[in-house]
């Protein structure tokens, strides 16, 4: 296998620094890493795009001497066409939209000027990034056919046409100037026929969180591809991390990239935003570097994080997960998508107040003080938990005041239940000291001020009470006793 590595996702809203980026490119390759791509989006102030370089951006002068120094090889991970939502939703950059998304914002492939842009990144990028790859994303276009443009052409050459007319001289344009692009395979799968146009030198980059890639690659090794098979730190869907999800999940790609001649693997990591970050979960990825060389995962872990992460990772990665199927993995970070995705707290009581207002919550703290780690950092993930609970019980513990129509105490001790978020806060905070979300302490003084503003609603009710639920629910207005908006999201 020629190459090993991790993806950083400095996307989203990392602002990670040169120190900070230095000593992970460096604890990479003692690692055992040979490769770390730096997964950009918009986070890269690229020359083209000013309206997009927001504070904390990764500059070209700091990439610039990150790739000189660096113990292992820098690929730049772009995106040309879906996940481009950082750049539309800068000012002045809102034409670049296909249209409306719920999910990953794509650009229109159809409009010239959008072509021009998506090669100004690339350009940008190749000034900057030596390395002989350039990945262009790819992923998760799921609007395709959707603009007034691109409709009819979706009639005539079908979505994989469009796809592959947008991307095929993107490829042979990157080829004609001695890189080789990549592409992230998950649209291929989709679309198989796009395989057909597009250069064969293209690597394609075959990732499955959930399961080994071993079906699909073939099909690409079939077709004459190289692939990298990617797998991923299940922290994008957890609380903290699904321990025993993500060891499978590495070892499932290796052997079937091993089993494949593949080019290489990648371990990808995403997402460390809405309340989980880097710092808390770094020995994990680090430790599948051993792994990827061939150490068992219980002597990579202890080697990269010590046994005070050791102890913390049993509890929080398997003891706690395994106290209830809410946690466990599969369940797509309910906690979470419940309280700060949401931008709601309410909604993690509304979900998970029967468990953890009971035994489940219980055990859970009973867990989760049994972390004693001197750094704050492996301290966190067990403390988010706490915090969580902590919530929901004050918030059930209010709310009963409530049915039971003491509305004054119940608005009293929201207040005081509105302070668990404090911690947040201050945890927040602390992450985005080191280089960590630059939105989480916003998020953290949001779900404050949601449940101050709930206390208040309560405060203001006279002669008749609307159902907890529906009181509490950021859709609320006094008078519509119908709340039919409440019911909706
Ligand atoms: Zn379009």
């Amino acid at each position: 296998m020629q190459v090993t590595g991790w993806t950083i996702d400095i996307a989203r809203e990392q602002s990670l620094s040169e120190t900070t980026l230095r000593d992970w490119l460096s604890r990479s390759s003692r690692a055992g890493y040979d490769a770390v791509g730096l997964y950009l989006e918009h986070r890269y102030a690229f020359p083209s795009a000013p309206q997009a370089a927001a504070p904390g951006s990764l500059t070209p002068a700091v990439a610039a001497s990150l790739v000189a120094d660096s113990p292992v090889r820098v690929v730049p991970f772009l995106n040309t066409l879906g996940h481009m939502e950082g750049f539309m939703r800068s000012e002045g950059l809102q034409w670049l939209s296909e249209g409306h998304s719920d999910g990953s914002a794509q650009m229109c492939p159809s409009r010239p000027k959008c072509v021009e842009f998506a090669r100004g990144l690339v350009s940008d990028a190749m000034e900057v990034f030596t390395d002989e790859w350039v990945h262009l994303g790819g992923d998760e276009t799921r609007q395709l056919g959707q603009c007034s443009l691109c409709e009819p052409r979706a009639l005539e050459v079908g979505k994989a046409g469009i796809y592959a007319e947008y991307f095929a001289p993107l490829c042979e344009w990157i080829l004609a100037q001695g890189r080789r692009p990549c592409l992230w395979a998950d649209m291929l799968i989709e679309h198989p026929s796009v395989l057909e146009q597009l250069p064969k030198e293209t690597i394609l980059f075959d990732w499955h969180y959930h399961q080994s890639p071993i079906e699909s690659s073939r099909k690409f090794r079939d077709a004459g591809f190289d692939v990298v098979c990617c797998s991923a730190v299940r922290s994008y869907d957890s609380a903290w991390c699904h321990l025993d999800a993500t060891y499978e999940n590495i070892d499932a790609h290796y052997d079937a990239a091993t089993e494949l001649g593949a080019l290489g693997v990648m371990v990808t990591t995403w997402e460390f935003s809405y309340f989980t970050n880097y710092f808390s979960t770094l020995p994990i990825i680090f430790a599948a570097g051993r792994r990827l060389r061939g150490e068992e995962w219980a002597d990579a872990l202890l080697a990269e994080g010590g046994e005070e992460f050791v102890a913390m990772a049993e509890i929080v990665g398997r003891q706690i997960e395994d106290t209830t199927p809410f946690l466990a993995a599969g369940q797509w970070r309910k906690i979470r998508q419940n309280m700060v995705l949401s931008q709601d707290p309410f909604g993690l009581w509304r979900v998970w107040r029967h468990e953890a207002c009971g035994e489940i919550g219980a055990r859970i703290m009973e867990l989760a003080s049994g972390v004693q780690a001197s750094s704050p950092e492996y301290r966190y993930p067990a403390d988010f938990y706490r915090l969580c609970v902590t919530w929901v019980c004050r918030c059930e513990d209010a709310y009963h005041q409530y049915a039971a129509g003491d509305l004054r105490e119940a608005s009293a001790r929201l207040r005081k239940a509105s302070e668990v978020f404090d911690a947040l806060v201050d945890w927040m905070g602390y992450f985005a000291s080191l280089g960590g979300s630059l939105g989480d302490v916003h998020r953290a003084v949001r779900l404050k001020a949601r449940v101050v503003e709930v206390a208040n609603a309560i405060d203001a009710l006279r002669d008749y009470r609307p159902a907890f639920e529906v009181l509490s629910h950021p859709a609320y207005v006094p008078g519509d006793q119908a709340a039919w908006r409440t019911g909706q999201y």
